[in-house]
């Protein structure tokens, strides 16, 4: 009967492990929670593409929107946790959506497997280039004279662009018309189009519109200049001080997901953020790329756990 016992076990070691050597074997399921061209979806398509050549499997990007951001989250959280999909959220949908959202049905700790921090992404306060106000200071006075015409575009509520710019509102006293948008990839485009005012965003796709002049930067919430725009000063130089956020975009895996896998995935995930090519590109877009130590699970169950407390204080003050 032992010897069976013990038979069946090593058969089992073997089988599971077998099956965790073959991991992949077929295509990843990246899910963006927002619409492609967005910040979401250009870190993912970067860091995607190296951890892809890793792996030796294709990971497809899933845009699956709404509700800034907590429907694709919601379906990652529920997802069968074989490794097979995976998300990329960011600072609202894992830290600042259970402040706004009272029903939310997922809880970014409980059900997660935090993979790794893909990047750190500073938040600029834009505008259609034709906007009357030139520099921050400018803007801040136009803003509280003109608050009733302003329209303010986001990604939906709970959002990165929807959280810092209540934060800024909140600061400058102002209630504008707040437009949501399925991603800051379209609300970027109407930016462009000049359909809106303004905007609170994530560096990275802002950066290529802001160097071709077809937007306006009144500041970066940074405490230094990012190097990807040297001439955009921050927030503390143009008067604002108060406005110092930035965000971030990282991997999850549902819960439940074998600890080799989130293991292998957070080694093409370093790898990645390793890869000359992949930095440049990153880089080149003004993300912050995290060293060695913050790039763990753990790391990144830190920086969630601390981000609900932070934006819980934040949110309750803003929403007075
Ligand atoms: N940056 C967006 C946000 O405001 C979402 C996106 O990546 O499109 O949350």
């Amino acid at each position: 009967m032992m010897k069976r016992l013990s038979m069946l076990a090593a058969f089992f070691a073997f089988a599971s492990g077998a099956a965790l050597a073959a991991y992949p074997e077929r295509p990843v399921t990246l899910i963006v929670p927002f619409a492609a061209g967005g910040p979401t979806d250009v870190v993912a398509r970067i860091v995607g593409d190296h951890m892809s050549r890793t792996l030796g499997q294709q990971i497809v990007v899933e845009n699956v929107t709404g509700a800034g951001g907590t429907t694709g989250t919601t379906r990652a959280a529920q997802a069968a946790p074989d490794g097979y999909t995976i998300m990329m959220g960011h600072m609202g949908t894992h830290g600042a959506a259970p402040a706004v959202y009272p029903n939310l049905k997922y809880d970014p700790l409980k059900d997660f497997a935090p993979i790794g921090l893909a990047a750190g992404t500073p938040i600029l306060i834009v505008a259609r280039k034709d906007l009357p106000p030139k520099d921050l200071k400018e803007f801040v006075a136009y803003a509280k004279q003109n608050s009733d015409k302003l329209n303010e575009a986001h990604a939906g509520v709970g959002s990165v662009s929807f959280t810092t710019c209540s934060l800024l509102n909140s600061i400058l006293g102002i209630k504008p018309t707040r437009v949501p948008y399925q991603g800051t990839g379209p609300a970027l485009n109407d930016l462009v189009g000049g359909q809106v005012d303004y905007m609170c965003d994530q560096i990275v796709n802002l950066t290529p519109q802001i160097q071709a002049a077809s937007i306006k930067a009144y500041g970066i919430g940074t405490e230094k200049r990012s190097p990807a725009l040297p001439d955009v000063p921050t927030t503390k130089e143009g008067g604002l001080p108060e406005f110092q956020v930035s965000a971030w975009n990282a991997l999850f895996a549902p819960k439940g997901t074998p600890k080799e896998i989130v293991i292998q995935l957070n080694a093409a995930l370093v790898k990645a953020l390793d890869d000359q090519a992949t930095r440049k590109r990153l880089l080149d877009l003004g993300a912050e790329i995290a060293d060695k130590s913050g790039r763990t699970p753990e790391a990144l169950e830190k920086l969630v756990s601390s981000e609900i407390a932070r934006w819980n204080k934040v949110l309750k003050v803003a929403a007075k």
